[in-house]
Parts: C-alpha cells; structure tokens; sequence
C-alpha cells in the first residue's frame, strides 16, 4: 500500500472552534502522522498516509465536525513526500489573503455552566469562564488567524493552571483563545454615579449586584459587544426611572429570564420558539405576550425574551428570581457603548457601572428574531449571527465593499465567492454613529 503526502486546505468556520484540537484527535486515533495550522486562508493540514486512509479521515472530518465548527471547502492534493513521526499542531501562518472565517461571539455552553457552580472548580462563579466551544470571539479581535495575540485577551498573562489546559491537545480549553481564571484572567469592577470604585473582593461582587438590582437600582453592565442597562424587570418603579432617565418612553425593552420556565410565564412559546430561545446563538426571540405590559413593551401584544448567555448573566440570574430588563446602553441615536469612557457618558442614566477590564474591539448588539408561519426571520443580524459569511453563486472579478443606508445600516465586503456581512450597526443619526460606521469600514 503506497504512502503518500497530502495537504489539505479546509475553509469555513474552523477557527475559533475546537478544530486543531479535533484534527489532532482524529489523526492520533487513526495513526496518522503529520502537521496542522491556522492560516489566514482557514486551516492547513499536511499528513503522510494512505490514499484509504485519507479518505476515511476526510469523511470523518465532515461526520465528526466540532459542533460550532462548518466547512465551505475542503481541498486536497498531492504533494512533495514528508516524513512525519507523530502528528503535531503548528504556530499560525500569516499572510494577507483572509479567507477564513471570523467566529461569532456564543453561549456558555453547558460544560462550562457545570463547572460555574461546582464548588470544586477551579473557575468556581469565575464569571469570564469559557472554552474552545464557547464564549466571545468575534468581539475581542483584532486580527487573524484567531489567536491569543490578536485577540483583546493579549494582555492577559496566564497562569500555570490555565496554561497547562492551553497547551494540552486534547483538554477541552486547548488554545481556548478566551482561557482565564480569578488568578490570571479579566476581573470585575463595580463603579457608582459618582466614577467611585468599590473596594469589594471579586468573589462578593456578583452578591452586591444582585442586591443593587433588587433596591431597584439601574446598572450599566459591560457584556460581550457592548454594554446593556439592567434593571429588575418586575419593579415598576425601576423600569419608569430608565425609561425617564433614557428619554425612551414607548420602545419596547428586551427581558432576560432565568430559563424557559420563566420565560413560559411571559410569552406563549412555540417548540420552535423554544428552540430558538436555547440557541447556542442566543437571540432576543419576539414572542405572544401572556398579559399586556405597558411598562415593559407599550401598546404591542409582543415582548422579546432572551436566555442568559454568559457567566455573568448566569451567575446573576442565579441569585435572582425575578427577569431583567436588559436593553443597549447607548444614547438615542448613537450605537452601543463599548468602553468605560462611553458609557460615562450615560451620566444621569445609571445608578452603577458593573465594568470588566477586557477591551471590545468590536461592537455588537444582540440579535433579534422571530417565528413566522414556522420560519425563522432575523429583524437584527448582531451577536451569534455576524459576521456572517454568505455563499455567492459566482465568483467576483475584485473585492467589493457594499455600504448600507442611513437606516438599520450594515456593511458588507465581497471577495472570492462569498460576502461578509457585518452586524447591524444602527441607524446613522449621530456624530458617533458615522465614526462607528467607519471604523467597521476601515475592519472590512
Ligand atoms: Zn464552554
Ligand atoms: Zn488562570
């Protein structure tokens, strides 16, 4: 039986999502030697076997695929003969034609949630827990390939523990870009109106919140692509303050329940419905309203739910029985604020600043969908869904960049076969708007 060397070229979605890890797995499992990396066309694996064996191991690729992971093209060809002795992942290459994939921001997955209120953990009530199948991704790039260094993570020095799982193939936290602990990892900051930092231990800030959030106050909480203003979805008197202090009399605000249960006591839900909700991408789902808030979502039959998809959101959920109101922190008119300096802006508006000390690099929004006649319709493309890469039917002649209207504006770049879709960006009213606009502009 003649060996030969292959390289294999996958694009997609494949980093950013436990690929390498898989890929190292699979070629232990089948003996097979050889190399795989991350490059900016996706990623590269370069393996000394049989043309049978090849082909067992790419149809388990495509059977077996890590769950977050999809694949666009798998290329293979022949190439000048190697000699492997063991199978070994390899640093990135960079060079500048991207093709690969940018991955969206997710969920905790149920793991991670697992390993959040086990009390023996190391990452017990860690509220930045994450994995290679789960947590922030697009928001903290910079650059690719998705690395560690080109993500807002770079300044974070791991510990010994983190760094053990980091570097092991097969723990579920290898080359998890996002890896950290209390010891090493982001931590919290509670602020009041007056930019004062409360001196609380980091594990007693979570209880504190919990607190402030059951006196009625209003928080401006830093999260993913941005920050949300939080308030106690069943005080009325918190909810008429926000909607006072934001000058947003009639605009529906968006509720975060605990879980499904909670959420069945506020909407008529759908299977369908449900699963949406459950969704590792974790929309706003607009739903039949039980009963009429005029509070909460004035005039329409509607209220738009969503599920916990962080620690943080977890962990404070966890404390709480009762939904949040969990809206962007923005002034009218500009896009989501995304540094401690931005949302200070909101003076008046927020009793307190719940902060973290990791920088988002990118803004998003958190996406809202619906059910419709069993079909799923995005209203907002943000948070889990962009960017998204869309298949074109034909090939472009050069790269395009497609600029959205003043309304509900996006971007989009062209290159090769496919189009990349930015996340809803907003409508294009304000100073900061435009300059958000165009930095999406100088990303693309
Ligand atoms: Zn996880
Ligand atoms: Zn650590």
């Amino acid at each position: 039986m003649g060996h030969f060397t292959y390289k294999v070229t996958i694009t997609g979605r494949v980093q950013g999502v436990g690929f390498r890890p898989f890929i190292y797995s699979l070629a232990t499992s089948l003996k097979v030697h050889g190399t795989v990396l991350n490059d900016t066309q996706g990623l590269v694996i370069t393996l000394t076997t049989s043309a049978e064996l090849l082909k067992v191991f790419l149809q388990k690729i495509e059977k077996e695929l890590p769950s977050l992971a999809f694949i666009d093209t798998i290329n293979t060809q022949k190439i000048d003969s190697k000699v492997f002795t063991s199978f070994k992942i390899l640093d990135s290459q960079t060079h500048h034609n991207y093709s690969a994939d940018i991955p969206p921001d997710i969920y905790t997955c149920k793991e991670c949630e697992k390993e959040l209120f086990d009390k023996t953990n190391h990452r017990y009530k860690y509220p930045f827990i994450s994995c290679t199948h789960c947590g922030v991704r697009y928001s903290m790039i910079y650059d690719l390939p998705y690395d560690r260094k080109n993500t807002s993570m770079k300044d974070f020095e791991m510990c010994e523990k983190c760094n053990k799982e980091y570097t092991d193939p097969l723990n579920r936290r290898y080359h998890a870009q996002p890896i950290g602990c209390f010891d090493c990892g982001p931590t919290l900051e509670l602020i009041d109106a007056q930019n004062k930092k409360n001196q609380l231990y980091q594990k007693n800030i979570v209880a504190k919140v919990v607190d402030l959030l059951l006196k009625g106050n209003i928080l401006a909480i830093k999260g993913v692509g941005g920050y949300h203003l939080v308030c106690d979805a069943s005080n009325d008197e918190a909810i008429k303050k926000l909607r006072l202090r934001k000058a947003r009399p009639k605009k529906p605000f968006a509720v975060m329940v605990k879980d499904i249960t909670m959420a069945k006591s506020l909407a008529n839900i759908s299977q369908a419905e449900e699963n949406l909700l459950l969704s590792k991408e974790r929309p706003i789902v607009l739903l039949k309203a039980k009963s009429k808030n005029n509070l909460i979502a004035p005039n329409i039959p509607y209220i738009g739910l969503l599920l916990p998809y962080t620690p943080l959101h977890l962990l404070l959920l966890s404390k709480l029985d009762t939904p949040l109101i969990v809206t962007s922190a923005n002034l009218s008119d500009e896009p989501i604020c995304t540094s401690l300096k931005e949302v200070q802006k909101l003076h008046g508006i927020y009793d307190y600043i719940l902060d973290h000390n990791r920088d988002i690099v990118n803004a998003c929004d958190d996406s809202v969908m619906m059910i419709v006649n069993a079909q799923e319709i995005m209203l907002r493309r943000a948070r889990g869904y962009a960017p998204t890469s869309v298949k074109l039917p034909y090939k472009l002649q050069n790269n395009l960049l497609a600029m959205g209207a003043n309304q509900k504006s996006t971007i989009a770049i062209g290159m090769d076969e496919k189009a990349i879709l930015s996340p809803h960006i907003g409508d294009l009213n304000s100073i900061s708007s435009i300059e958000h606009y165009e930095k999406k502009y100088q990303y693309a």
